[in-house]
C-alpha cells in the first residue's frame, strides 16, 4: 500500500535534477571555510538577488534561521512581539526563550496576521509598563491558520509604526513563497521593509533540506557569528547547497499548482461530507484545515482511520485535521484521499444506524 503522506510539506522530495547535482557535488573535492564552497556562496547570491537583500546565509533549519535572527535583533530580555499561534511564539517557543532569551508578547492576529491596528495597541502597552520591545516577527504564510496570507498593505504600515520606535521587523517567511505565488507577485515585494527574513528552502520548494537568513551585509555578518554559536557553521555543506540551488533555481513557478490542488480537495471534501467543514476564507495556500462538524468523529480517531486506509494527516486539537498539499501530491494522490474520506463516510452512516 503506497501511502499518501500529507503530515506536511517538508517531505516534498527532492526531484531527479536535485539528486543529480547532489551526486554531482559529492565526486568532487570539498572545501574548507562555511562560506567557501560554490555552490553555497552561489545559493546565498541567487537567493539575495532573489530576495532584494544585501546579503543570505544558508541555514540548516529554518528554526535556527529565525532564532539566529532574534539573537541578532535583540538582547536577553527583550521583548518580541509575535501573532499567538506563530511558529516563534509556539513551536520555538523552548528555543525562544530558553536559547535567544528573549520574551513573547503575543498577539492572536486576523487569520493569523497582526492588523496594524493591533500592533499600534500593543506597542502603546508595552510603553506604559517599561518592555523593552525590540522586535516584531511576521509569519507569511501563516502556517497554523491554515497557510494565509498577510493581507496586502499591512506589512508597510507595520513598518512605519516600527521605524518611529527604533523595533526591527523580522518575516519569517518559511512559507513565502506561498505567499508570492498566492499574491501573483514577485517574492521581494514580499519582503520590502523587513530588516530580516527566513525562508524554507525544503517546504514547496522540495530541496532536500535548509533554510535561508536574509538581510544587510552588517545583519549577515552578525547572523554568521551567531550561527557559529548555535553550531550551525556546517561544512562542507556543496552536497546539500547544490539541490538547494536547483530547488531555488526551478521550483517556484509550480506552486500555483500545489495551490490549485488543496482547494480542488478542500472544496471536494466540503462539498461531499455534511459531517465536516472547511474556510474557504483561510483556503488561500496549500493547507487545508478540516473542521469536524459530527460528535461521531474526532481528529484523533479521524487521523487514525485516515492512517488505517493509507492516508498520514496531523490533527489540530479536537476538532481539526491538516492536510499540506506539496510537489509530490497530484490527481492520483487526492483521488486517493477522497476515497478515503468517503469509506470513513460510509461507516460514519452504518454507526449511526446501529445507533453508536
Ligand atoms: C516549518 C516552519 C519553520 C521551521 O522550519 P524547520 O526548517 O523545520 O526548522 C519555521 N516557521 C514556519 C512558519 C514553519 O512553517
Amino acid at each position: 500500500m503506497s501511502l499518501v503522506d500529507l503530515r506536511s510539506d517538508l517531505l516534498a522530495g527532492p526531484t531527479p535534477e536535485m539528486i543529480e547535482a547532489m551526486i554531482a557535488t559529492a565526486r568532487v573535492p570539498s572545501s574548507y571555510g562555511p562560506r567557501e564552497d560554490q555552490h553555497v556562496r552561489e545559493l546565498e547570491a541567487l537567493t539575495a538577488q532573489t530576495l532584494g537583500t544585501e546579503d543570505a546565509l544558508f541555514f540548516p533549519t529554518c528554526t535556527m534561521a529565525n532564532q539566529a535572527a532574534l539573537m541578532v535583533h535583540c538582547r536577553p530580555g527583550d521583548f518580541i512581539i509575535a501573532e499567538t499561534e506563530s511558529h516563534v511564539a509556539e513551536f520555538e517557543a523552548a528555543s525562544t526563550a530558553g536559547v535567544s532569551n528573549v520574551a513573547v508578547l503575543r498577539v492572536t492576529g486576523v487569520h493569523g496576521h497582526l492588523s496594524p491596528v493591533q500592533l499600534a495597541e500593543v506597542l502603546d502597552r508595552s510603553e506604559d509598563e517599561a518592555m523593552r520591545v525590540s522586535m516584531v516577527s511576521l509569519e507569511n504564510t501563516h502556517n497554523r491558520a491554515g497557510g494565509t496570507v498577510m493581507p496586502e498593505g499591512w506589512q508597510q504600515q507595520i513598518e512605519s509604526a516600527c521605524r518611529a520606535r527604533g523595533i526591527a521587523i523580522h518575516l519569517d517567511g518559511a512559507r513565502l513563497w506561498n505567499a508570492a505565488a498566492y499574491a501573483k507577485c514577485d517574492p521581494l515585494a514580499l519582503v520590502r521593509g523587513a530588516d530580516s527574513v527566513a525562508v524554507s528552502l525544503n517546504k514547496a520548494l522540495g530541496a532536500p533540506l535548509g533554510a535561508m537568513l536574509c538581510g544587510s551585509k552588517a545583519f549577515i555578518r552578525n547572523a554568521s557569528r551567531v550561527r557559529q554559536m548555535l553550531g550551525g557553521n556546517w561544512r562542507p555543506a556543496g552536497i546539500v547547497a547544490a539541490p538547494a540551488l536547483v530547488a531555488l533555481k526551478t521550483m517556484q513557478k509550480r506552486i500555483v499548482d500545489d495551490h490549485a490542488n488543496a482547494r480542488h480537495l478542500g472544496t471536494a471534501l466540503a462539498s461531499e461530507h455534511p459531517w465536516l467543514s472547511i474556510d474557504f476564507d483561510s483556503l488561500q495556500t496549500n493547507i487545508v484545515l478540516v473542521k469536524l462538524r459530527t460528535k461521531q468523529m474526532n481528529a484523533a480517531r479521524l487521523t487514525k482511520r485516515l492512517s488505517e486506509m493509507g492516508v498520514l494527516v496531523v490533527a489540530y486539537g479536537d476538532q481539526y485535521v491538516r492536510l499540506v498539499i506539496y510537489s509530490g501530491i497530484g490527481q492520483d494522490q487526492i483521488g486517493k484521499v477522497l476515497t478515503a474520506f468517503s469509506e470513513i463516510s460510509r461507516t460514519l452512516t452504518a454507526d449511526y444506524l446501529a445507533g453508536s
